[in-house]
């Protein structure tokens, strides 16, 4: 199984797909949905183009990709540079943070790539195809039961990428786990095991938040896959349901 990095990275190396022109009015679309995200004003405060945030960044050490760069194309809402910066390197941010610890102006460029990508879902662009295609049977799985992580499961043998620092999460945990007692939340056996009644509830945020929207907009199969789910999962919900009030009826 290839790791993120590699996938990124086979993605960064393949030959992009071209892209038809695109209209102004359709950059000015794309710039308007970034700009009135209500995260943008707070990741954006203005820029020096002191360039600290791509020095201190990992990506930028490996990838053709400058968070700096990010930054000034929407500090001087350049709609041509934003539109290319999304077909390809926006998607080579590992989303680390580490350049919003760093800006002076107190930005997050990490922030404002999140936004550009999600609007580049939002527009269907074929790099957000390109890009989560791989990723498809994970979306199936977190959208489908959820994402529970079980205080188990932080363990430095779960975790050996984590290295030393591993201890410092662990630690905690170990009073956590102590003070849950819920035996769902306990251990990775039972932390899968997700009921009707919560998977019913997970999908009505998929949809409300718009989460469901967007997947139709990149992948329709996996869209079409995890509607017959949700549509299956919510008819054994019903028919629990009718099993209870015929319970109470015969008591
Ligand atoms: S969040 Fe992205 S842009 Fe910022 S330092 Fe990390 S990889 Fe670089
Ligand atoms: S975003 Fe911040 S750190 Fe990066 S170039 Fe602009 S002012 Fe400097």
């Amino acid at each position: 199984m290839h790791s993120t990095a590699t996938r990124v990275q086979a993605f960064i190396g393949d030959p992009i797909s071209a892209e038809p022109p695109v209209e102004h009015a359709e950059l000015e679309r794309i710039f308007k949905d970034i700009q009135s995200d209500i995260r943008f004003d707070h990741e954006l405060n203005g820029c020096l183009n002191c360039g600290i945030c791509t020095a201190t960044c990992p990506a930028a050490h490996y990838y053709d990709f400058s968070p700096r760069e990010i930054v000034q194309l929407l500090w001087t809402e350049n709609l041509e540079g934003i539109y290319d910066a999304m077909q390809e390197k926006i998607w080579a941010c590992a989303q680390c943070y580490t350049c919003a610890a760093r800006c002076p102006f107190g930005n997050s460029p990490g922030g404002l790539v999140m936004l550009m990508r999600e609007v580049a879902i939002k527009h269907g662009m074929q790099s957000a195809k390109d890009v989560l295609r791989p990723f498809s049977r994970v979306m199936l799985k977190l959208i489908s039961t959820g994402n529970q992580l079980s205080p188990d499961m932080i363990t430095p043998d779960h975790f050996a990428d984590w290295g030393p620092n591993i201890s410092k999460v662990d630690a905690p945990l170990k009073v956590l786990r102590k003070a849950i007692p819920m035996p769902t939340l306990n251990t990775t056996e039972t932390a899968w095991e997700v009921n009707l009644k919560t998977s019913i509830e997970l999908y009505t945020i998929w949809e409300m938040t718009g989460v469901l929207a967007q997947l139709e907009t990149i992948d329709e199969n996996l869209f079409d896959v995890i509607s017959d789910i949700m549509d299956e999962k919510r008819e054994d919900y019903e028919d629990w349901l009718e099993d209870q009030d015929d319970d109470e009826d015969d008591d």
